[in-house]
């Protein structure tokens, strides 16, 4: 399937997280065009203490620098879980292209599954969402990690 590759790229870097005691999500940003790696990150809330240091926006901040142009729009972000609202919000701030997910969040999926944000009739852009890219993996690896702390 599409994704698939990245994907596993993304679940490696979510592993890199939970080894560190933060939530397992990994993330990429992908130029679209080339396929070319431009942006990575896991989360680091645990790490760096930072409430906001969600994978999503770690990688795109990558890919932004990377570039030296904050506009992604030819670019494609890969998270092995459903954007939040806040990285939903933050996909919009940088007009990425795609995004492309693993697992959804029933409790605070913001692409589709509680909000529906980059598909906002407000919202000028919009781009293309695909969720669900080795979905139980995704999932798996959260469970896991969340059964382990209880
Ligand atoms: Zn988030």
């Amino acid at each position: 399937m599409r994704y698939d590759e990245e994907m596993g790229e993304a679940l490696a870097l979510a592993r890199r997280a939970a080894a560190a005691g933060d939530v397992p999500v990994g993330a990429l940003v992908i130029d679209t065009a080339t396929g070319t790696v431009i942006g990575r990150g896991c989360n680091t809330r645990e790490v760096d203490g930072d409430p906001l240091a969600h994978a999503e926006i770690i990688a795109m901040r990558e890919a932004a620098e990377s570039r030296g142009d904050w506009n992604l729009a030819d670019c494609t972000l890969v998270v092995t879980l459903e954007p939040c609202p806040m990285c939903a919000g933050a996909c919009l701030q940088t007009r990425i292209g795609t995004i492309v997910f693993g697992a959804w969040d029933a409790k605070l999926g913001a692409c589709g599954s509680i909000w529906d944000i980059p598909r906002d009739p407000h919202v000028g852009h919009e781009p293309e969402v695909h969720g669900g890219v080795r979905e139980s993996e995704c999932a798996a690896l959260l469970a896991a990690f969340f059964a382990a702390k209880r």
